[in-house]
């Protein structure tokens, strides 16, 4: 059971909607159990993603990105706004699940299960240093390869291939939303991965590029306010969250309980 504003809620991983986007109402735990399960029973490339304010408004205009959330595996409550949308429709998830610390959660446990990783994305060098830190953090990681996230059509075959002969058992994939998304669904079935998670600017914050909120901006649901200092040039693009904000309690009627 989880305890949310004085009511009790059952911990059963059930599916919710918001603005139409289907998200998995699961705790880091639950979603964790979920990948490890995956990739104990392989049988073929499970999809996650990590859904935000941006992300589902960019899914309202973007039939493409709809259809891709609506097929994964699991799409997890990334952001403050998502998490405060699903307690607004009284479909409450359990807690906030971002991608950033899902990505660290699997890390941590790839040490003791044996897990292979590989790191898809970010500027040149950037996943190269997420690697580094990450060797630091989790001693005996094993990151069996890393690609930057700037390459051409013709390239990819050739990243698929390398990915394939690095049989990882977890693809992180950092080209931003929803490059990420449209990249992993179109070579899914030849990725002989079983779990592949797209985790936006995830390299970046393990490089040490840009910084993660502070624990009290995160905790005061403020980490838009932050990203928003720290890059500036991301003003158009999050004006998105005033407009989910007041889509959210334009739609209360239309949602799934
Ligand atoms: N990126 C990339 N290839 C591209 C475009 C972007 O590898 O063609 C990387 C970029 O360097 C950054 C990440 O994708 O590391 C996107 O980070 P952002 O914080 O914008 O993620 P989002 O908010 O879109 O999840």
């Amino acid at each position: 059971m989880f305890h949310e504003k004085g009511r009790l809620y059952p911990t059963v991983e059930k599916r919710i909607t918001v603005l139409n986007v289907m998200i998995d109402a699961v705790t880091m735990d639950q979603a964790v159990a979920r990948l490890e399960k995956y990739i104990a029973n392989f049988d073929r490339c499970h999809m996650i993603a990590t859904a935000n304010a941006e992300m589902v408004m960019m899914a309202a205009e973007d039939p493409e990105l709809h259809r891709i959330l609506s097929n994964s595996d699991l799409v997890v409550a990334d952001g403050a706004g998502v998490v405060w949308a699903a307690r607004h429709y009284g479909n409450p998830v359990p807690e906030r699940v971002a991608g950033y610390d899902l990505a660290q959660k699997l890390l941590e446990r790839s040490v003791r299960n044996n897990y292979k990783v590989y790191f898809l994305g970010g500027a040149p060098g950037v996943a190269e240093q997420a690697k580094i830190k990450a060797e630091k953090l989790y001693p005996g990681v094993n990151i069996v390869g890393v690609r930057n996230g700037f390459f051409s059509e013709m390239d990819e075959e050739e990243i698929l291939n390398e990915i394939a002969n690095c049989k990882p058992d977890v693809l992180l994939v950092a080209l931003g939303v929803p490059k990420q998304e449209k990249w992993l669904s179109k070579h899914l079935s030849k990725l002989h991965v079983p779990v592949a998670i797209g985790v936006g600017g995830t390299f970046d914050v393990m490089a040490g590029i840009m910084k993660r909120a502070p624990l009290w901006m995160q905790k005061a649901n403020l980490e838009w306010l932050f990203r928003l200092l720290m890059q500036p040039q991301r003003f158009f693009r999050m004006l998105a969250l005033p407009k989910f904000v007041f889509r959210v309690l334009l739609y209360k009627k239309n949602e799934t309980k």
